[in-house]
């Protein structure tokens, strides 16, 4: 029977370009068990957008001397343009700018307001005397009380993944002139988090199905005690608050964001021209699943649910499958002073296929993992080249020159061709379980493995050899790799969407690999292939020195 999954993805602020460490903790991965879904037959719904509020908006357009808005909208463009280019395949990616967000955060607001989850309180709230504003938190610094980092910002601590409150961190200072701000009261809304304790603590020791790493993060916010946090800020842009009196502030944005996997839901259901179809993967048996980085846990373990408990009527999420985080060159990743690698630079260097691989091969799914230039080569030239590709180009070529351009009729296989065959049923089965529990590192080893297989089966068989004394049997080795490849082009097209296409295609397969599903395809004797061209291009080395010198670090910028 069909299942219906829900896939939410992190919303990635409209702030600046996407960089590898967005793709490796959420949306290759996500992406991957979408098109897994897909295969299988299973109705899925993947949706995120872009993140258009809050300080990182306001912060990048005072250094451009432009609109939050203009920065927003460049940025959510740029998205777009790089997740058809990466092959992502959102079945809606939206933005937090639409008026459609803004009617479904103010019902989630006003609902939670009416059943007393959210009340109004006073709150102190910094104020630079020097810039004469109100700072919010991300413009606030102070040394992190957790890990002792100097540069934490007054809402979360970027080398330890922990929330703050600005009156935690140590030596406070303003971001933007350095001067100690002063504190003023203000009246604010808030999230009363801490009604939710202890049934949120009941839910999550169900949760076996989660990450060890995810579990455990969970647990340690949830032993400190969950405090109430203040949902509101003095802002001019983002959301507005829906109660009078509250004109000049605006719904923070972590609250707001959130809602966004229900809003695009909503939208999605209506360009689909049935406003109620998004709750079939919101309600009953279908399953959600949100994958994002383990800096965003504490939003999507406890707050998230503990806001849809206050809501009620809606699903928990199945599973947080939160990547670590991606090291570039052993480093840690830092946009600001330019140790990242962005998405649309790689884009118009590189196919998509080879970061797709390299990244999924050494996904950081439950340890920090480090991408390199050199291990990028590698993989491309002696992985997705010499293995994967070269079996499917090989065999290809030879088919094509010898067999007229068509399958040959095998004859009965021989016990080592079944072996081959077998092993092939065995990994798809394999294959498919590591890919429903979110293994895909695990996953992609064992597809490749095959692959593997399959050159060393074509070497021993030599078909170039018995094509000239014994055709028949040179016949049968053929026809095994060529059913071979019609099993790795289906257990790779998650991974590797384009490639496999191709793959599918030069096999002398109409239409899309997703049409034909997730299972066995046997290769007619007597289809025609098409011409066949390489799968993967062979990189120089000296991209490795080129590439790496474009990474830089001392200083900002
Ligand atoms: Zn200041
Ligand atoms: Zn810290």
């Amino acid at each position: 029977m069909s299942e219906r999954i829900f896939i939410g993805v992190a919303w990635p602020y409209a702030n600046g370009p996407l960089h590898l460490g967005h793709i490796a903790g959420a949306y290759l991965p996500a992406d991957i068990f979408a098109r897994y879904h897909r295969l299988k037959g299973n109705k899925v719904l993947m949706v995120s957008g872009s993140d258009q509020h809050g300080a990182p908006i306001t912060i990048r357009a005072e250094q451009e001397g432009t609109s939050p808005q203009e920065v927003a909208t460049k940025y959510h463009q740029q998205f777009t343009d790089c997740w058809k280019r990466l092959g992502i395949s959102f079945d809606l990616f939206t933005s937090t700018g639409t008026s459609n967000h803004t009617q479904v955060a103010h019902d989630v607001f006003l609902s939670l307001l009416e059943r007393g989850y959210i009340y109004r309180d006073k709150m102190l709230q910094a104020y630079c005397p020097k810039c004469q504003r109100v700072l919010p938190d991300r413009y606030l610094e102070g040394t992190c009380p957790n890990c002792g980092f100097a540069r934490a910002r007054g809402d979360e601590c970027d080398e330890c993944g922990r929330p703050l409150n600005p009156v935690e961190l140590k030596d406070l200072r303003c971001h933007i002139c350095s001067t100690p701000p002063r504190f003023e009261s203000s009246e604010h809304f808030f999230l009363r988090l801490s009604a939710f304790q202890e049934k949120l603590a009941a839910w999550i020791k169900e949760q076996s199905q989660w990450r060890h790493h995810v579990i455990s993060t969970t647990w340690k916010f949830l032993n400190e005690g969950l405090k109430d946090r203040a949902i509101t800020r003095d802002l001019d842009w983002g959301i507005v608050v829906p109660q009078a009196g509250f004109e000049r502030k605006r719904i923070y944005v972590w609250f707001e964001a959130v809602i966004g996997y229900l809003s695009a839901s909503k939208e999605w259901a209506k360009s689909q021209g049935d406003d109620s179809a998004w709750q079939a993967f919101w309600r009953g048996d279908a399953r959600s699943f949100y994958f994002i980085g383990k800096d965003n846990i504490f939003f999507h373990t406890l707050v998230w649910p503990a806001m849809l408990m206050g809501y009620g009527g809606l699903n928990l999420p199945y599973d947080v499958p939160a990547n670590e985080f991606l090291t570039i060159e052993g480093r840690k990743l830092s946009t600001s002073r330019g140790w990242a690698i962005w998405l649309p630079d790689y884009l118009e260097r590189y196919e998509p296929d080879p970061l797709r691989y390299a990244v999924a091969a050494n996904m950081p799914e439950t340890g920090d993992s480090d991408f390199s230039w050199h291990e990028f080569l590698r993989r491309n030239n002696n992985e997705l080249v010499a293995t994967y590709g070269n079996l499917a180009h090989r065999v290809l070529t030879f088919t094509y020159r010898n067999f007229d351009g068509a399958v040959p009729a095998a004859g009965e296989l021989d016990e080592r061709s079944l072996g081959l065959v077998n092993a092939a049923e065995t990994t798809m089965g394999s294959v498919d379980r590591l890919l429903y529990r979110c293994e895909f590192k695990e996953a992609l080893k064992q597809a490749m493995s095959l692959a593997q297989e399959g050159n060393r089966y074509l070497d021993e068989q030599a078909p170039w050899k018995t094509i000239k004394t014994e055709r028949q049997k040179s016949a049968r080795c053929v026809y095994t790799v060529l059913s071979v490849l019609a099993v790795l082009k289906t257990l790779l097209y998650p991974f590797l969407p384009f490639s496999s296409e191709r793959l599918h295609y030069f096999l002398g397969f109409d239409g899309s690999v997703k049409d034909r599903g997730w299972g066995i395809q046997t290769v007619p004797p007597g289809q025609r292939l098409r011409q066949p061209e390489p799968l993967f291009v062979k990189l120089d080395e000296d991209i490795v020195a080129k590439e790496s010198s474009r990474l830089h670090l001392p200083g900002e910028g």
